[in-house]
């Protein structure tokens, strides 16, 4: 089905500039449904997911990257993972926490993610050991301190801009990022110019309505550019009942006497998706004696 979710990256002729953008509504969306979350952790959740996903370009098969930041705030850990095919899962630690707006319209994620922590970027290759980058967050916001991290452990000068806007009730109705990143050799004119150009153009929440390569053919002006990649996003977990299976072959016999003894089943729930698995008596048994004869 398609939900209109898309990211989009291009380069100017000269390779001196790369400009990501994302439209991300239905999958914020998706995760706001599916997890519950109040409207600032749908914002601090959404911005995750989406910068997740975008980063996801960099990805070749089979690698996926997350993104965690903890700033000791109510909201507790933000998570985001995605994969190389556009896909993304996440959550937020607490997600009912929500507190007053700043002002008419601006939530307070800040103050819900807090800036007594990190952002991280766990980037899994596989079959080489993770690269892992780590600067300590400057606002909370995610947009800021993600640039501080491409600026700082990536050293690649970047703007980045996540938006969520929420409607009345709570829905999402818009959500998206842009990155405008400076490539070796780039000149500070160049970047001062297109940072106008966007600034211009208005928050990143209101924008993703437009047609994305509108939106980057309004901030790159005159400068010819090439599409490099375009892609459909969606949210989409990776549980399934067999890996959950494996998880109650390997649970202890206390939590799952527990566990029978005050529910007669065995419930396991993805933090990721929201997903419940519900195993009853016989079947527990029956999962756990065949792992037995393995
Ligand atoms: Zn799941």
């Amino acid at each position: 089905m398609d939900s209109g979710d898309i990211m989009l990256r291009v380069m100017d002729r000269e390779r001196m500039v790369r400009i990501s953008a994302a439209r991300t509504t239905a999958l914020v969306e998706e995760a706001r449904v599916r997890q519950g979350t109040s409207p600032t952790a749908s914002a601090a959740l959404g911005r995750a997911l989406t910068a997740a996903v975008m980063m996801g370009l960099d990805l070749k098969d089979d690698e996926s990257i997350t993104l965690r930041i903890n700033g000791g705030g109510p909201l507790g850990t933000v998570l985001a993972v995605a994969e190389s095919d556009g896909t993304v899962r996440g959550y937020v630690g607490n997600p009912g926490v929500d507190l007053p707006e700043i002002y008419r319209g601006k939530l307070n994620v800040g103050g819900a993610v807090g800036t007594e922590g990190f952002l991280e970027v766990i980037r899994d290759m596989r079959l080489r050991s993770p690269f892992i980058g780590r600067v300590p967050l400057q606002s909370g916001e995610i947009a800021e301190d993600l640039a501080y991290y491409f600026t700082l452990s990536e050293q690649i000068p970047s703007l980045v801009s996540l938006g969520v806007l929420i409607a009345p009730g709570g829905k999402v109705e818009g959500a998206g990022g842009l990155f405008v990143q400076a490539m070796p050799g780039a000149g500070d004119e160049l970047l001062r110019v297109l940072e106008e150009w966007v600034l211009e153009a208005g928050p990143i929440s209101s924008l993703v309505k437009w047609d994305l390569v509108r939106l980057v053919e309004t901030i790159m002006g005159d400068i010819p550019f090439d599409i490099l990649d375009k892609r459909e996003v969606y949210f989409r977990c990776r549980c399934s009942p067999d890996k959950v299976s494996s998880i109650v072959t390997a649970l202890s016999d206390e939590d799952i006497q527990v566990a029978l003894a005050s529910q007669g089943c065995l419930e396991i729930y993805c933090n990721f998706c929201g997903e419940v698995y519900t195993f009853g008596e016989d079947e527990t048994r029956q999962l756990r004696e065949g792992a037995g004869q393995r």
